[in-house]
């Protein structure tokens, strides 16, 4: 960048926005292999009931340790791998994983899997469900799939079509991020769904005297008890935030407070020496 103002600020920008066009086909490209190549794994990080701390549910969180790199987070690369087709090869791997991996776990126990939008529109989601299911013999009762709000822009007959095809498999459903996407009432009547999953922008920070978001977070759970769904509060960090979503009624808890996501062999031991329940750990232990 050289001095001289207007001129040298452009080619300073310029060249950044090369750096990262080419930052993300680099991570396009190492994507690919990384699908093959086993450099993913999940992380599973446990969702709470409310009323005793024990676990119910654990959300499958891709990892991906890219040899040069180290680790990257899926905020990263999930959102590389929807502006490519790679999101479905990515899609496909993670569904399978998953249902291979909750095998190990007790019966009780379900998987929740987050599916984009994107592969909603680019696949026969149903179909590669059933074929992670035929193939790892999971109860389908044992497996909840992430959607969010988005999936009802693209092709809502299609989408609805799927869905519909994914409870008859005897599968869940959860709407993720609540409350930050597009928010149209309507298909929380039509969508069959199982879970509302009240955004960590509502919780984060919450504590008694937040009459906003303890107004928005009421909303929701009276919104969800009426159309029998349950709740979870995502990403519940601090004692405050924790005896707040209690006591706005939230059915379900996830977040630092009680763990973060862990590796496959971290989770069964944790189980074999905790049991189900969790205690809450404190606020910033990781
Ligand atoms: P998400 O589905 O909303 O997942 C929750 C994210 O919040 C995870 O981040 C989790 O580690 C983080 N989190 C959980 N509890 C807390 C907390 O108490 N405090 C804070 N600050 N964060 C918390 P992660 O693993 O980095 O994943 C980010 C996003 O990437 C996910 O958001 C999801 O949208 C996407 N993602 C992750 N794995 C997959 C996948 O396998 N497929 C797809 N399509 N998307 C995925
Ligand atoms: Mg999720
Ligand atoms: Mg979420
Ligand atoms: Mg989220």
């Amino acid at each position: 960048a050289a001095k001289g103002g207007g001129r040298g600020q452009y080619r300073f920008f310029s060249s950044e926005l090369k750096d990262g066009a080419r930052l993300r086909r680099q991570i396009e490209e190492d994507l690919r292999d990384a699908i093959q190549t086993d450099q993913l794994e999940l992380n599973y990080q446990p969702i709470v009931r409310t009323s005793d701390h024990n676990v119910t549910c654990l959300e499958a969180l891709v990892r991906w340790n890219h040899p040069e790199r180290g680790w990257i987070s899926p905020a990263e690369f999930v959102p590389v791998a929807e502006e490519t087709n790679l999101i479905n090869s990515l899609g496909e791997w993670v569904m399978r994983r998953a249902c291979e991996e909750a095998t190990a776990w007790p019966e009780t126990l379900r998987v929740a899997v987050n599916v984009s939008a994107i592969q909603f529109s680019g696949t026969d989601v149903p179909k590669v469900v059933k074929a992670a299911l035929d193939k790892t013999g999971l109860n389908p009762a044992r497996l909840e799939l992430e959607i969010t709000e988005s999936v009802f822009l693209g092709d809502p007959q299609g989408t609805g079509a799927m869905l519909k095809a994914l409870k008859k498999m005897g599968v869940r459903l959860a709407l993720d991020d609540f409350g930050t996407g597009y928010s149209s009432l309507g298909y929380l009547s039509s969508a069959p769904l199982d879970k509302i999953k009240i955004d960590r922008s509502f919780v984060s920070g919450l504590n008694e005297e937040d009459n906003n978001n303890a107004a928005i977070i009421t909303a929701i759970v009276s919104l969800a008890r009426a159309l029998k769904m349950e709740t979870v509060a995502e990403g519940v960090e601090a004692m405050d935030e924790l005896a707040t979503v209690t006591q706005l009624g939230a059915s379900h808890i996830q977040g630092y407070i009680f763990s973060k996501a862990l590796s496959q062999q971290a989770l069964l031991e944790r189980l074999e020496q905790g049991g189900l329940k969790f205690d809450p750990e404190g606020p910033a232990k990781h």
